[in-house]
């Protein structure tokens, strides 16, 4: 994601955060400054927020490892104001993958939540408990009680049974053990719309920030739902009638010039490379630019190609194809017959193939 900063790469997963996160811990920070404040709570003020910050992160690897289990991997985990994302190369096919992936994230807020109330039980002993949780006293009980508070809210938030959150996934993947995929995700996200609009009207007359949510719950469903619909469109269709077939190719040793000068005059932005009458590598725009401005224009395409690219066959179905191209992360995939180079297959190829089809349809 751009407007991202990497902080670490915890069990082989980047870490990044988002710019807007940066800019609202910021803010939380600056919000409750007092000049009359002591050190000690200025220090406890950031270390709260700290503690949050790594609740999220939590949470997300709560999802990846678990996706890890069933042999997912997680492309990145990215940190934004309303909550952590975790991309995962591609989501479990098993129903019963998907609800236990879904449910891992607010698994670990309710660990954390029971966790912090048994700490809570030892150090404020002489304490009786109502008055920690309804009065919330001053110094590291009343932080512990803040921070027990915050992962139950943030548990129950993300078991809503709607899109995007968790409890949206869990919902679709309990409703596809009794219907097909394409029909859960329509009920899934025909519920998660209905709670959104419910929610956005009860916060227009309550709390601007609930019609934000709302818009969000609203965005996330619809688009879960054509995306998965697009999924089912191209299940029954082989890659060989989507694919590009008219393209140029480069060899190994030409130029990047000749490469820079096809992007420029041409539509086409990505380049098998052949050598002996095989595939051998893939250039991306992306690497061109990258090796002009390290290397120049003279450099040989060599160079700057990707050597690690997936295939695809032609007889392949399209929504296979769809999320091996994903999962890929590259921009294209070449397509081969046996060894022969016979098309190129990109996301937005797919995307117009299925346009022109609902529109002669
Ligand atoms: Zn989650």
């Amino acid at each position: 994601m751009s407007w991202s900063i990497r902080i670490a790469t915890v069990a082989g997963i980047p870490v990044y955060l988002h710019i807007t996160f940066v800019a609202f811990i910021g803010f939380i920070l600056l919000s409750g400054w007092r000049t009359d404040e002591g050190l000690t709570a200025s220090i406890g003020r950031v270390v709260f927020v700290l503690a949050i910050f790594g609740t999220v992160v939590l949470h997300e690897f709560g999802h990846a490892l678990t996706a890890r289990r069933f042999g997912i991997r997680t492309r990145d985990i990215t940190l934004l104001p309303i909550g952590g994302l975790a991309r995962l190369e591609r989501m479990p096919e098993e129903p019963r993958q998907e609800l236990w992936v879904a449910l891992a994230g607010p698994a670990v807020n309710a660990a954390l939540a029971i966790a912090t109330f048994l700490a809570i039980l030892l150090i404020a002993a002489d304490v009786p408990l109502s008055q920690v949780l309804l009065e919330r006293p001053e110094g590291i009980q009343g932080v512990a009680r803040d921070f027990l508070l915050i992962n139950v809210a943030l548990a129950l938030f993300n078991l809503i049974p709607a899109f995007p959150m968790d409890g949206g996934r869990a919902l679709r993947a309990l409703l596809a053990t009794r219907f097909d995929y394409v029909r859960a995700t329509e009920i899934a996200a025909a519920l998660g719309q209905g709670l959104a609009m419910l929610f956005g009207f009860w916060g227009l007359f309550t709390n601007p920030m609930l019609v934000f949510i709302a818009l969000f719950v609203w965005l996330g469903a619809s688009a879960e739902s054509s995306m998965v619909s697009l999924r089912s469109a191209l299940a029954g269709v082989p890659v060989y009638r989507a694919m590009i077939t008219e393209f140029h190719t480069l060899h190994a040793e030409d130029p990047l010039q000749r490469a820079a000068d096809l992007v420029i005059s041409g539509t086409q932005q990505n380049f098998p490379v052949i050598e002996d009458g095989q595939l051998i590598g893939v250039l991306t725009r992306d690497g061109l630019v990258k090796a002009v401005t390290e290397q120049g224009l003279t450099a040989p395409v060599r160079e700057a190609m990707s050597t690690t690219f997936g295939v695809v066959d032609p007889r392949e179905m399209l929504d296979r194809a769809l999320a091996r191209l994903q999962e890929a992360g590259s921009p294209v995939l070449p397509v081969l017959d046996g060894r022969r180079l016979v098309g190129l297959l990109t996301s937005e190829n797919i995307g117009e193939f299925v346009m022109l089809r609902k529109a002669s349809s």
